[in-house]
């Protein structure tokens, strides 16, 4: 690595090869020391076959592959990227507090800095910084059973909160049932104290509350899902949850890990406020670096350790360099930004949705704020089960005909698009060039 690159562009009549030997050549070597050769499950292609591509800059909108070759960014590191890549104020704020020294073990400035601008604009009285979604999950879900003295929590099926053991149970539709777990390594203790219900179901959690609510230490929910694919939460559904679980003595938290700082300034609670006991936030808030939080009222919070009883830690929580790259990520996100972030979202999402419909390809466009997707489905999306009935082939097809022109989507039918403020018009050229060639290629698949 480290070799120069030549950048090339694609054209309509002149697609990228299917073939990229020098993605290729990583990730043979990558395969022979990390297992399936990526350090997250989805980097893989496994979904939809062919080579993963091995980035080696990123610019704005664009992000260019080992191979040269350069792409329009539609997952932005899955969320994160808000103001695209490298962007040079948060380049700068890397550069300025890695200068002062990447991490002293004690409590700096700029985590007050961060955790202010958190409470700011959010619900939430204080927050914990922690390195990663999963830690956010997993540690809101121990307060949360810390400060009832329940063991139960209820998840719903299709919703991801990170590779928390219990939360990795989410096999299970239609009914309430037993949780089992989703991964060998996972114990049935652990997952047996996780109840799974359908998403959007307000009577599947009626029902789990009548059965057993005095046992159920907290519901934990995506703020609005974005892990099977985008899932418009029904209207009223995230406040219907903190009721019922209140009227029974349990919490209600909101993973707002994907949508916080991204679909508002307040994330989804900024547009649909709720009243839920903890959140828990990551990707944008750590500006692309690694940052995560979970946070809430303060007689619960006050229960973490050093303040309260139950424990939590880590040698890297708050670090300087990621407080800092967060801190000129938020400061960014002005109203401005979302209003763009939001008509961009919009535009991209009609662009793609009218070139299926003139290729006759079924498919349903689904919006959380500024996240969307779009399901290869005739059906209605409401949950894991409706997110399930799509046509995979169309969306393989789709994929790899959008990356052979240059544009970069989650490699699974079952994650959000992801804009940011970066995106130009010759970004936006971009994409509108592939979508007819994509839409095509769907149709035929
Ligand atoms: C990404 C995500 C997580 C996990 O965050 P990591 O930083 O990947 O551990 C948790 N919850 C939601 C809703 C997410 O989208």
């Amino acid at each position: 690595m480290g070799t120069a690159v030549t950048t090339t562009y694609p054209t309509a009549d002149l697609p990228y090869p299917e073939d990229a030997p020098v993605s290729q050549a990583l990730f043979d070597r990558a395969q022979t020391v990390i297992p399936g050769g990526v350090n997250s499950p989805v980097r893989a292609f496994r979904a939809v076959g062919g080579t993963p591509r091995f980035m080696a800059h990123g610019s704005g909108p664009w992000m260019t592959d080992v191979d040269g070759r350069r792409y329009v960014d539609l997952v932005c590191s899955w969320g994160p990227l808000i103001h695209g890549h490298a962007h040079p104020e948060i380049v700068a704020a890397v550069q300025s507090a890695a200068a002062l020294g990447t991490s002293f073990g004690t409590p700096t400035a700029g985590e007050v800095d961060l955790a202010e601008e958190i409470v700011r604009r959010t619900p939430i009285d204080e927050v914990r910084l922690v390195n990663s979604g999963t830690e956010a999950t997993m540690t809101a879900i121990r307060l949360a059973r810390g400060f009832t003295g329940r063991s139960k929590i209820v998840k719903f099926a299709g919703c991801y909160h990170g590779h928390v053991d219990a939360l990795l149970a989410s096999a299970g539709s239609g009914v309430a049932t037993l949780g089992l777990p989703d991964s060998p390594g996972v114990t049935g203790a652990a997952a047996s104290e996780t109840i799974v219900l359908p998403y959007n179901d307000v009577a599947a959690v009626e029902a789990a509350f009548a059965a057993e609510g005095d046992q159920i230490a907290a519901i934990i929910t995506e703020a609005a899902p974005g892990n099977m694919g985008v899932v418009t939460p029904r209207e009223g559904y995230n406040q219907q949850l903190a009721e019922i679980a209140h009227r029974h003595g349990a919490l209600l938290i909101v993973d707002e890990v994907m949508t916080g700082f991204r679909v508002s300034a307040g994330g989804w609670a900024g547009l649909h406020p709720v009243d839920a006991d903890l959140f828990t936030f990551g990707k944008v808030m750590g500006g692309g670096l690694p940052a995560a939080a979970f946070g809430g009222r303060r007689d619960i919070m006050s229960r973490l350790a050093p303040a309260g009883p139950v424990y939590q830690a880590g040698t890297l929580s708050g670090n300087p360099l990621a407080c800092a790259a967060g801190l000129a990520s938020l400061r960014l996100a002005d109203a401005d930004a979302y209003k763009r972030l939001d008509e961009l979202a919009t535009t991209i999402g009609s662009l793609a949705s009218a070139a299926l419909t003139e290729a006759s390809v079924p498919h349903r466009l689904s919006y959380a704020g500024n996240m969307f997707s779009i399901f290869f489905t005739d059906n209605e999306v409401t949950d894991y089960d409706s997110a399930k009935t799509q046509d995979a082939a169309a969306f393989k097809a789709f994929f790899h005909a959008m990356l052979a022109r240059g544009v970069y989507l989650p490699p699974s039918a079952f994650e959000s698009w992801f804009v940011s403020t970066a995106i130009d018009d010759a970004a936006l050229e971009q994409i509108s060039a592939a979508l007819p060639h994509a839409a095509r290629a769907a149709a035929g698949s």
